[in-house]
């Protein structure tokens, strides 16, 4: 081609966004997403892609974080197999009319509720399960017969490049399309009308997806994070809940939004739970923890520069090893940090552990209660006395008593936040709600036509209705 040539521009992805946007909402007018049988073919092929590509996910992933497989296995790949078959099997149910009783001044009669799909939505994931956050809403979406956007984090590169591949090979490409991209894609996205938004990802950016919102009258979701207490009180296992605190805290070196972000634990106690803690460590990454092949890496420079600065000053009492080059941080046990420090004023999202001292423990639940309503707060306790009090007197998305995030796998229970950590939530039947309308319906017979109600009205008629109603 000579200099002079006309150059053809390339239609860039961003120019798209509203024509990709547009044809999924024809799809969806069409109708056709909503028949059972289109959501059972699209969930068994995003099933079948899970497990052909698995080879190519567990590779991107590893690429991404340095995920070992069983973790990508445990938190993203099985996740999902599992989510959709639980969801296979729920459907029917799920999808059928919610009957309610009828007030016998509406008989006869019958009221119910019936699940109908919201439309087309957009899914923007994060990057720490790059995977899985993108594709357990898409479970959901796709059960309740939407058409749907997904936007990878891009982030986590290899995984979104992936998924933007392996898709369109798999899933209707008519009701289900992948946008690549950062913030010019995803600012661009939200200036389309879905009927939907379900945003994973930090505070800040969650309120632009908020605004640009409001602006559609579009509902969200907004899985957020925040700083996650721990408390350990002294009748607790610490083997145990040494062990479980390790396995949840740095599982994905860190990077997970329901990783105990801080541990609150009576001074007498705080040796013995470090000592367990740096024990349980040893044994599950050996004492050469950067040679592990079951540790995972920092996301990016960024990331292991806003990590490394939180330590800065810190009491550090186990760890703090980085190599920059390699993306390793050491899990880190920090000892009492001062409580206005960064560390302690932000989310960490990384393998630094605060363990904060107190008198007395029962100081964990104002401590708990004057800092934004967490996601997920967790109790080792063998006392049901103050496990009670923890339930009845702290707010978090999700609690868990005696171990880390192993609520996760129970599809029968909602995730998700409450105040600063995060608004609806999803997995099984509470997914498929979020992605559904359920529409109030009332049928009434034409037989027995009371005239109670009409005009005009009189005294015995306003007397009968008060007591019908
Ligand atoms: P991120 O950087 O991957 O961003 C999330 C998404 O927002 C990405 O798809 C990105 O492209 C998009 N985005 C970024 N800037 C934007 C902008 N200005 N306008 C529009 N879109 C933009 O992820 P992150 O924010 O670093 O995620 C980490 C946070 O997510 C943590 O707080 C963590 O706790 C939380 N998180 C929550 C959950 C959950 O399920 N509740 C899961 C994972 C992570």
């Amino acid at each position: 081609m000579s200099d002079l040539s006309p150059t053809v521009e390339q239609p860039s992805e961003l120019s798209q966004i509203a024509t990709i946007v547009a044809g999924l909402r024809d799809t969806f007018s069409s109708g056709y997403p909503r028949e059972y049988s289109w959501r059972v073919e699209q969930l068994n092929q995003l099933k079948r892609m899970t497990l052909e590509q698995q080879d190519k996910i567990l590779a991107a992933l590893h690429a991404d974080l340095g995920k070992c497989k069983s973790e990508s296995w445990l938190s993203e790949i099985g996740f999902i197999v599992g989510d959709i078959e639980h969801t296979l099997k729920k459907l029917k149910k799920w999808m059928k009319p919610r009957k309610v009783s009828t007030p016998i001044a509406a008989q006869p009669g019958c009221s119910y509720q019936l699940p109908e799909p919201l439309g087309t939505v957009l899914i923007i994931g994060a990057w720490n399960y790059p995977f899985q956050l993108v594709f357990a809403p898409l479970i959901a979406a796709i059960s309740a017969g939407n058409c749907a956007v997904l936007k990878p984090s891009e982030l986590a590169s290899q995984t979104s490049k992936l998924i933007a591949e392996i898709v369109p090979q798999y899933l209707d490409s008519n009701a289900i399309a992948v946008v690549e991209g950062a913030v010019d894609e995803t600012t661009e996205l939200l200036k389309q009308p879905f009927e939907h938004i379900f945003y994973t990802g930090g505070e800040t950016v969650g309120k632009i997806v908020m605004r640009a919102a409001a602006e559609h009258l579009t509902p969200v979701t907004l899985e957020l994070g925040g700083k996650s207490p721990c408390i350990v009180e002294s009748s607790a296992d610490i083997e145990v809940t040494a062990a479980r605190i390790v396995w949840s805290k740095w599982m994905n070196a860190g990077q997970t939004c329901v990783a105990p972000d801080y541990v609150l634990v009576e001074k007498s106690l705080s040796s013995q739970l470090i000592a367990a803690i740096q024990k349980k460590l040893q044994a599950f990454y050996g004492q050469d923890i950067k040679s592990s092949k079951d540790y995972g890496r920092i996301v990016n420079q960024r990331h292991f520069a806003r990590l490394s600065h939180y330590l800065e000053g810190q009491n550090i009492v186990f760890g703090g090893e980085q190599d920059l080059d390699k993306k390793y941080f050491a899990p880190t046990i920090v000892l009492d940090p001062a409580l206005d420090s960064e560390l302690m004023q932000q989310e960490i999202f990384g393998p630094i552990l605060p363990i904060i001292t107190l008198n007395n423990i029962n100081e964990s639940i104002p401590f708990v209660n004057q800092r934004a309503k967490p996601l997920a707060l967790y109790v080792f306790t063998a006392n049901s006395q103050f496990e009670q009090k923890v339930l009845n007197q702290t707010s978090a998305g999700s609690t868990c008593v005696n171990d880390g995030f192993m609520f996760m796998l129970n599809p029968e229970l909602p995730f998700g936040g409450v105040g600063h950590s995060g608004m609806g939530n999803y997995h099984g039947k509470f997914g498929f709600d979020t992605f559904s309308h359920l529409k109030t319906v009332m049928k009434r017979s034409f037989k027995f036509d009371v005239s109670l109600r009409y005009p005009p009205f009189s005294a015995l008629k306003l007397s009968i209705l008060k007591r019908l109603l």
